[in-house]
């Protein structure tokens, strides 16, 4: 793609990451050395460490390292903002032609990265690390995280399959994603969505060394359930469908009561009276729900602002 040797930049959030980071950034340096020396990327390519409002030393040994390094970018959020929000501080305060990002505790293997490099210089925009085996990760882990790139593809959700936030990005797609005004960050969906040529680089994540997972259940969660309700609205449609199928059963039940009232003895008085109106009201109120549901996810859609489209490429004669 670029005919001159390119710069990278590699993003990595940091909270809380003290035990991590003699290891992670000797690391970090010796690779993007290596990858100088073999020409992959330019000597000016740089590291970006964004420390996200860490409680323990992180920023101390970030500081230090920037200062006396200059392949070393360390950047310092106001508080805690969350991982999502951390890697976008740090793609958006680099100027390279590509960017890299990848967590901390190098879980993805970060020899990858110039394998990444390797498919960007044959043309690709985006290049996803997709893990092609969890034996490190609990089983709970693997479940839970499988079923959920299942379930967001069935509501409709494009993901890659075990792609989390191991990427790479050239310019024009870094700066098309940047077009994205969402402030519920949900980065390997948007992604998706600004498309441009991708590839897959296939790795097998490894344990974390240091330190502790930064995700609790709790977090987890919430990231799961935002990634759902940033990119779908089936769950407002699954209202309107279930006010269907009940008012389709009240009906039915309503014929049945009316029979049962009309032409039997079998009906106790006020039987037909407080149950009618209960399975009238009932479906009629699902209904109205799914019908508020169905204007809420145009509103929904329209807040987003997402940019509609982003040009890959114009051919034309001068
Ligand atoms: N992280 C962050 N802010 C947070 C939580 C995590 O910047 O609030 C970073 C963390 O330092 C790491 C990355 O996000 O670089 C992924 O976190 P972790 O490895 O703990 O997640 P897991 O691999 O367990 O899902
Ligand atoms: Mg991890």
């Amino acid at each position: 793609m670029a005919s001159h040797t390119p710069s990278l930049a590699v993003v990595i959030p940091c909270y809380n990451e003290e035990e991590m980071l003699p290891k992670t950034l000797a690391t970090m340096l010796s690779l993007r050395e290596g990858m100088i020396s073999r020409g992959k990327i330019s000597a000016d390519s740089k590291i970006y460490l964004v420390d996200d409002g860490s409680k323990d030393r992180t920023w101390e040994i970030l500081a230090r390292e920037a200062t006396a390094n200059s392949a070393l970018v360390a950047v310092k959020l106001s508080r805690n903002k969350g991982h999502q929000n951390a890697l976008y501080a740090g793609l958006c305060a680099t100027t390279e032609d590509i960017t890299v990002s990848i967590d901390a505790d190098l879980q993805d293997d970060p020899k990858n990265i110039e394998a990444m490099v390797d498919e960007y210089l044959k043309g690709n925009d985006v290049v996803y690390g997709v893990r092609s085996a969890r034996n490190t990760d609990t089983f709970f882990k693997r479940f839970t995280a499988e079923g959920y790139y299942h379930l967001m593809k069935k509501m409709g959700v494009d993901l890659v399959f075990n792609h989390a936030d191991f990427r790479l990005l050239s310019r024009r797609a870094l700066e098309s994603l940047k077009e994205y005004d969402e402030s519920n960050l949900f980065l390997r969906g948007i992604v998706r969505e600004v498309g441009y040529p991708s590839s897959v680089v296939e790795y097998e994540r490894q344990a974390r060394e240091a330190g502790e997972s930064k995700y609790p259940l709790k977090k987890m969660l919430s990231f799961a359930w935002k990634g759902i309700t940033a990119f779908s609205t089936a769950p407002l449609r699954m209202i309107t469908v279930l006010g269907l199928v009940s008012g389709f059963a009240s009906f039915s039940l309503i014929a049945w009561v009316l029979a049962i009232r009309f032409f039997t003895d079998n009906a106790t008085p006020g039987w037909a009276s407080v149950l009618l109106p209960l399975l009238f009201i009932g479906s009629v109120q699902l209904l109205c729900l799914g019908v508020i549901g169905e204007y809420l996810s145009k509103i929904y859609e329209e807040v987003k602002r997402r940019p509609k489209f982003h040009i890959s490429e114009i051919v034309k004669k001068d």
